[in-house]
């Protein structure tokens, strides 16, 4: 029988498997409580559940599927994790650390189609989804690593801006979002929570639907046509005319503030023009914007482009403050480990071919 992992169940799941089984409703209850508030990573350790239980438990599920393949510490207190799925894949996860708390960056998919022109995760096709469970776990096994070192610490903050597209694995997102905001459960608060998408209209409109308070990311990148599909070949498929009415729509439903990612690259799209250009695209819903300003993390194999020179970079942000746009721009964390999302994995990858 193939195993999933245990983290893909919900708790009301959960208690419906094991009951289906013959287990009092309460087990249930016990057995969520050793996964994620003592946090054990052994099904042997669950103390006070019966061993029929845990039999059956571990006849079905992994606790621990993911292994540490590479464990990186940056001075600030990043730390990154290269994990290897039960496939043989490979996935990173990023630990960041900020004085409202500790936030923690999630791969949804085993590389990625959308094929953004400066990203080092596009840089290899998508493998395939990760499963819900998948995506919890990446949680788990970084809480289990705060939990080693004894200093009491939680994760608080998750953002959804790892290898893939989370829009294109929508309803195992939306199960890992059911997961880890369950109270009983990490109980990480849904507006704690931001999800990233290239911009797959069809989905933010689903997504409006939802009835949760999860912050939403729209990477942008280009205030037009042209430069969007020269940087990022999703804008053929959903361009600006059908990517704005979808965020409109979301705007209205949720009135909830989006995010506005903008990658400045050096002579690309960082001159005033853009800036004057992207603050009128969003001119009408500048109370309800905020545009975060990425300085490029060099990719080798896209050495096409460089980053924004200082200057550039405040002349672009003063522009659109000036405008009454909504700004700033991204602090880097762990810029002395391999910090861009998809670059540890492509380096390991490169390495595993090297020496194979
Ligand atoms: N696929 C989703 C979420 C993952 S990418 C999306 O594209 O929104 C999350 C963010 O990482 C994106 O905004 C992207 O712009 C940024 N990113 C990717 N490669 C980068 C690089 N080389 N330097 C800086 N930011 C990068
Ligand atoms: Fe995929 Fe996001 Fe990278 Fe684009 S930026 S290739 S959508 S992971």
């Amino acid at each position: 029988m193939n195993k999933t992992s245990i983290y893909g169940l919900t708790s009301d799941q959960l208690t419906a498997w094991l009951t289906e089984r013959g287990q009092k409703k309460f087990r249930a209850a016990q057995v969520w409580d050793w996964l994620y508030k003592k946090r054990v990573t052994d099904f042997s350790q669950m103390k006070n559940v019966n061993t029929e239980c845990i039999a059956l438990l571990e006849e079905s599920f992994y606790i621990q599927s993911l292994k540490e393949e590479v464990v990186q510490k940056s001075e600030d207190g990043t730390i990154k994790f290269l994990f290897k799925l039960q496939d043989g894949n490979l996935i990173e996860t990023v630990l960041m650390r900020f004085n409202y708390g500790l936030s923690v960056c999630v791969t949804t998919q085993v590389g990625c189609n959308i094929g953004c022109t400066f990203c080092a995760s596009g840089l290899l096709k998508k493998n395939r989804d990760l499963s819900g469970g998948e995506i919890v776990e990446q949680i788990m096994n970084v809480q289990h690593h705060l939990d080693s070192m004894g200093k009491d610490e939680r994760v608080s903050h998750i953002v959804v801006m790892g290898i893939g597209e989370p829009f294109d694995n929508y309803s195992n997102m939306m199960d890992f979002f059911r997961v880890i905001n369950d109270q009983k459960g990490l109980s990480i608060g849904a507006r704690h929570i931001t999800v990233s998408t290239s911009g797959l209209a069809n989905k933010i409109y689903d997504f409006a639907d939802e009835d949760i308070q999860i912050n939403l990311a729209v990477s942008l990148h280009a205030p037009n046509n042209e430069l969007r599909t020269q940087i990022m070949k999703i804008n053929r498929a959903y361009p600006l005319e059908k990517l704005m009415p979808a965020i409109d729509y979301y705007l209205e439903k949720t009135n909830r503030r989006i995010t506005f990612e903008y990658i400045l690259l050096k002579d690309v799209n960082d001159h005033k023009e853009e800036a004057i250009q992207l603050a009128n695209l969003l001119s009408n819903k500048r109370h309800l914007s905020y545009v975060n300003l990425i300085p490029y993390n060099p990719v080798d194999e896209h050495n096409q482009y460089e980053r924004s020179t200082k200057k550039a970079i405040v002349e672009f942000y003063e522009t659109l403050l000036k405008r009454g746009i909504n700004c700033g721009v991204r602090v880097e964390q762990g810029s002395d480990i391999d910090a861009a999302c998809g670059q540890l994995r492509s380096k390991q990858i490169k390495k595993d071919k090297v020496t194979n």
